[in-house]
């Protein structure tokens, strides 16, 4: 639970797949939204929904009514382009393609830490992995 002031009244971060089939638990989709509730904030949504169809129409619905209700919402997201079935350099991992919006840079990441990369072009991250 957060508290103090927040520029925001809800929060959604979407760990999104690049499994093209239905999976849940480990490598696959995770949303979570937090909501204001007075100036604290609580989660309304821990979901592992198994298709990326579900997730988009889930997500969807959820950003239409917090529109509704006039709330003002910071959405991230954390997408994979593709996996590429290439070994990574991390234990039993593959290489990942990843790529920044803000730049399009695209580069390779473990899987393991797809959430700890940063853009090696604009963003000061290591070196991406060979794809
Ligand atoms: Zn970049």
């Amino acid at each position: 639970m957060l508290t103090g002031m927040a520029e925001f009244d809800a929060y959604l971060i979407v760990d999104w797949s690049a499994s093209a089939r239905p999976v849940d638990n480990k490598d696959s989709i995770w949303y979570c939204l937090q909501l204001r509730e007075g100036d604290k904030f609580a989660v309304s949504a821990l979901e592992n929904p198994r298709t990326r169809h579900c997730a988009a129409a889930e997500i969807a619905n959820k950003l239409v009514r917090l529109y509704a209700e006039g709330r003002h919402v910071l959405a991230g997201f954390d997408f994979v382009v593709r996996p590429t079935g290439l070994p990574g350099t991390d234990h039993r991992q593959y290489i990942y393609v990843l790529q920044r919006s803000r730049c399009g840079h695209k580069y390779g990441a473990n899987g393991s830490d797809i959430h700890l990369r940063r853009c090696p072009k604009c963003d000061g991250g290591a070196p991406g992995l060979p794809f």
